[in-house]
C-alpha cells in the first residue's frame, strides 16, 4: 500500500535571501521526499514564503514600496534560488494569500467557539514619533541586571538575561530614536494554559512525535506534572501592521507566528485545487495521511507547543512527527561575513554552479539528528573530487567507450560468476540504503553506497577493461566486464538519484533509460540495449572556484562601519580619482544629518577582524554604538577622547555584534591608508556639520 505523505520545510522570511545554512532544510527535505516519491509513495512537497510582519513593513517603508511589492520581489528569488539547487517543492506559496487567511480565521473562530481566546488590556511601549506600537526587539535600552547599555527589549546579548521592555533602563525606540511611551491595548490571547491544553501537550510530546532530545526540551518547557508552566500566547499586533486583521477585531492582526505554520495548510490549499486533491483527507482530525515538518531547532518552540495545540483545538489533525536538524557552521565556526563564509544560494551558483555537490555533501553529513553539522570548505572539494568524480563517474567513463567503439553502443547479459557476484552485493545493499534514507540517516546511506562504489571500482581495476581491448582475443570478456559495469553504475545511479536528481536525469538519457524507481527486485539491462555515446557528466571541482566565493562575500574594508561598499570596492577603479558622484541639490545634502561626535571608547570586538566598536557622544541623552571597520589602520586607545564627525541619521542597521547606529567618515583612495576626520579645536559634541 503506497503511503499517503504530506512534507513541509520551514517557511523562509521574505525579508532576506536565501543562504547556505537555509539550503542545509530544503536540501535534506528535497531528498527524502524525492526518495518517498522513487518509491511509489504520494508524497506532496509544499511550502511558502512567510511574509508578514513589522520588520516586512518597516523594510518595505525604507525602501520606497509597498509591503506586497517587497514579498513579490523577494518571493521571485526564493523562488529562483530553490529551483537552483533542485528544491523541488510541488507548491510554493505565500501566507499572503487567500487561501491562508481563510485557514488562518477559520482556525481563530473555532479556537474562540471552543473558549480558548481571551482578550487581555496591556501596557505597551509605544513610538508616539512613529506612532507605532514596538515589537520587543524594535526597544532598545540599558540592561536591567547587568547595565550594558544598547541592549533588545527582550533580553539582553551581554549577561544573557531574559526580561520584559518595560524593566529596560531608558529605553528608546530603535525605529525613531524616540522615548517610548507606555500605552493601553487590547491583546487577543490563546489560552495555552488552559488545562486541556497543557494536558493534551504533555501526552502529544511524548507521543513519539519529537526526536529524543526535542521531547527532553518540550519537558522542561512544560515543566513537571501539574506545574503549568506554559502561559496564555499573544497572538495579535495593534495597526499599523502587515498582516492579516482578525475577525470582528477592528485594527488587530494576527501575530506573523500564528500564521506561518497555517501557511502549510495555505499552500497545500493551492496544491489541492491544481491537482484535485482532496484536502480535508489529509488535514481533519482521524486523517489517515502522514504529516512531517522539517525544521530547524530554533523553531521547536512553536512547532511543538503553539502549531499542534492549535489544531487539536481546531478540529484539525496534528502533525505525524516533527524533524528539527541543527545549525549549519562553516569551516568549524558560524557563518561570517568578515570571513566571507555568509555566502547566499546566488553566490553559490554564479562561483560554484554545480548545486548537486553541496546536495551530495549536505547529505554525507545529515544524520537526522538535531546535531549542528559543518561545512569544511577544504573536505567539500576533496569529497566531491575523490567520491562523485574519482570513484562513482568513473566507473562508467572507464567501460562506456568501449561499448561504443568495440559493441555499436550494446549491452550483452553474458556475464561470469564474478560478474554475477558483483551484481548481487551491489543489488544487497539496497535495503541498507533505503532504510537510511527513510530514516533521514543520509550520511549512513552514502557512506553504504560509496561502500559499494569502492567494490565496483576495484572489479574495474582488476579486470583492466583498457588491456581487454588491446588483446585481440579478449573482445567477449571486455563486453562482459563493460556491461557488468554499466549495470552497477545504473544501479549506483538509482540509490543517489535522491541527492543528484539532476545528474541522475542526465545518466538516464545516457544509458538510453527510463526514469530510475526503487524497485525490490534486481533487473538488469537487456541483451542487445543500447547506449548512447558517453559523454562528459560531471567536472572536478576546482578550489580556485570556492576561493573566488569566499573573497568575493569577504566584508570589505571600507567604507567604515558597513558592508554596503561591497559594490564599490568590486568596481574597477582605474583613474586616480574616484569620478565626481551625480550632481544633487541642496536639499538633498541637508538630508544627511552629519554631527561633531567625541569618541568616549573604543575598543576591540571580539571575533571582528576588522572592526572597531566605538561609543560615540554627540550630545544626546544615551550614547551611540558604531561599528567602524577601522581596525588595521587605529589603535582603539589612541582613539579614545578625539573629536571626529559621525552621519547621525542613517538607519540603524544590525551587525553581527551589536547594532550599529550611525557611520563615522573616513577617507581613503587608490594608495593604502584610511584616515578619519576631525573638527578644528573648539567643536563641540553634537554640534551639526553644514
Ligand atoms: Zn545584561
Amino acid at each position: 500500500m503506497p503511503r499517503k505523505i504530506l512534507v513541509t520545510s520551514a517557511l523562509p522570511y521574505a525579508n532576506g535571501s536565501i543562504h547556505l545554512g537555509h539550503l542545509v532544510e530544503y536540501i535534506q527535505t528535497d531528498i527524502w521526499v524525492r526518495f518517498q516519491k522513487m518509491r511509489g509513495n504520494t508524497c506532496h512537497y509544499v511550502c511558502a514564503d512567510d511574509t508578514h510582519g513589522t520588520p516586512i513593513m518597516l523594510r518595505a517603508e525604507k525602501e520606497g514600496i509597498t509591503p506586497e511589492q517587497l514579498i513579490a520581489r523577494v518571493w521571485q528569488e526564493h523562488y529562483d534560488d530553490f529551483a537552483a539547487f533542485h528544491v523541488a517543492f510541488d507548491n510554493y506559496g505565500s501566507t499572503n494569500s487567500n487561501e491562508t487567511k481563510e485557514s488562518a480565521q477559520g482556525i481563530y473562530r473555532t479556537l474562540k467557539a471552543n473558549g480558548l481566546i481571551e482578550v487581555r488590556s496591556i501596557e505597551q511601549y509605544y513610538d508616539p514619533v512613529k506612532n507605532m506600537f514596538l515589537p520587543d526587539r524594535f526597544i532598545k535600552g540599558e540592561c536591567p541586571k547587568c547595565h550594558a547599555k544598547d541592549q533588545y527589549g527582550d533580553n539582553c546579548e551581554v549577561c544573557g538575561a531574559a526580561y520584559a521592555p518595560t524593566d529596560l533602563i531608558n529605553p528608546f525606540s530603535a525605529v525613531s530614536g524616540a522615548k517610548p511611551e507606555l500605552r493601553n491595548s487590547d491583546h487577543y490571547f490563546f489560552k495555552l494554559s488552559a488545562a486541556s491544553c497543557q494536558q493534551f501537550l504533555r501526552e502529544w510530546t511524548r507521543s513519539g512525535a519529537l526526536q529524543p532530545e526535542a521531547a527532553n526540551k518540550m519537558q522542561e518547557w512544560l515543566g513537571a506534572e501539574g506545574e503549568n508552566k506554559l502561559t496564555d500566547w499573544d497572538i495579535s499586533r495593534d495597526a499599523p501592521y502587515f498582516g492579516f486583521e482578525i475577525p470582528d477585531a477592528p485594527g488587530k492582526y494576527f501575530y506573523v507566528w500564528l500564521d506561518a505554520p497555517v501557511g502549510y495548510m495555505g499552500s497545500f490549499k493551492q496544491l489541492c485545487a491544481k491537482s484535485g486533491i482532496d484536502f480535508d483527507n489529509y488535514w481533519k482530525q482521524g486523517s489517515d495521511a502522514e504529516l512531517y515538518h522539517f525544521i530547524g531547532k530554533d523553531i521547536l518552540y512553536f512547532h511543538a507547543l503553539f502549531w499542534p495545540a492549535m489544531l487539536q483545538h481546531a478540529g484539525f489533525r496534528t502533525p505525524t512527527k516533527l524533524f528539527a536538524h541543527g545549525f549549519l557552521t562553516v569551516n568549524g565556526e558560524k557563518m561570517s561575513k568578515s570571513r566571507g563564509t555568509f555566502i547566499t544560494a546566488r553566490s553559490y551558483v554564479d562561483h560554484i554552479k554545480n548545486t548537486e555537490y553541496l546536495r551530495y555533501y549536505y547529505a554525507a553529513k545529515l544524520n537526522g539528528t538535531m546535531e549542528d553539522i559543518d561545512l569544511n570548505l577544504e573536505d567539500f572539494v576533496a569529497k566531491v573530487n575523490s567520491d562523485l568524480i574519482g570513484k562513482y563517474i568513473n566507473i562508467a567513463s572507464r567501460s562506456a567507450g568501449f561499448i561504443t567503439k568495440h559493441f555499436a553502443g550494446k549491452l550483452t547479459l553474458r556475464s561470469s560468476q564474478e560478474d554475477r557476484e558483483l551484481l548481487n552485493q551491489i543489488h544487497e545493499a539496497t535495503a541498507e540504503i533505503s532504510a537510511s534514507y527513510d530514516a533521514r540517516d543520509f550520511s549512513r546511506a552514502i557512506r553504504e553506497i560509496m561502500r559499494i562504489t569502492d567494490l565496483a571500482n576495484q572489479y574495474v581495476d582488476s579486470n583492466k577493461p583498457w588491456v581487454l581491448a588491446k588483446d585481440g582475443t579478449q573482445t567477449t570478456r571486455l563486453h562482459e566486464v563493460c556491461s557488468t559495469s554499466l549495470n552497477v553504475f545504473r544501479l549506483l545511479t538509482l540509490y543517489l538519484k535522491p541527492v543528484l536528481p539532476k545528474l541522475a536525469e542526465q545518466i538516464e538519457d545516457f544509458l538510453n533509460i527510463d526514469p530510475l524507481r526503487w524497485q525490490p527486485s534486481l533487473t538488469v539491462l537487456s541483451e542487445g540495449h543500447e547506449i548512447k555515446p558517453y559523454q562528459h557528466l560531471a567536472a572536478r571541482l576546482d578550489p580556485k572556484l570556492i576561493e573566488a566565493m569566499v573573497a568575493a562575500n569577504q566584508e570589505s574594508l571600507k567604507p567604515m562601519t558597513e558592508s554596503h561598499s561591497e559594490t564599490r570596492h568590486a568596481e574597477h577603479q582605474q583613474h586616480a580619482i574616484t569620478p565626481i558622484a551625480e550632481t544633487i541639490s541642496i536639499d538633498d545634502f541637508s538630508k544627511i544629518d552629519l554631527r561633531v561626535a567625541h569618541i568616549v571608547n573604543a575598543e576591540h570586538v571580539e571575533g571582528a577582524e576588522k572592526l572597531l566598536k566605538l561609543t560615540l557622544d554627540i550630545g544626546e541623552a544615551q550614547p551611540r554604538t558604531v561599528f567602524a571597520g577601522i581596525k588595521s589602520v587605529y589603535d582603539p586607545e589612541k582613539l579614545k577622547g578625539r573629536m571626529t564627525v559621525m552621519v547621525a541619521n542613517l538607519a540603524p542597521r544590525k551587525m553581527k555584534f551589536g547594532l550599529s547606529e550611525g557611520m563615522v567618515l573616513a577617507a581613503s583612495g587608490e594608495t593604502p591608508g584610511l584616515f578619519i576626520l576631525s573638527p578644528d579645536a573648539g567643536a563641540q559634541p553634537g554640534m551639526r556639520i553644514k
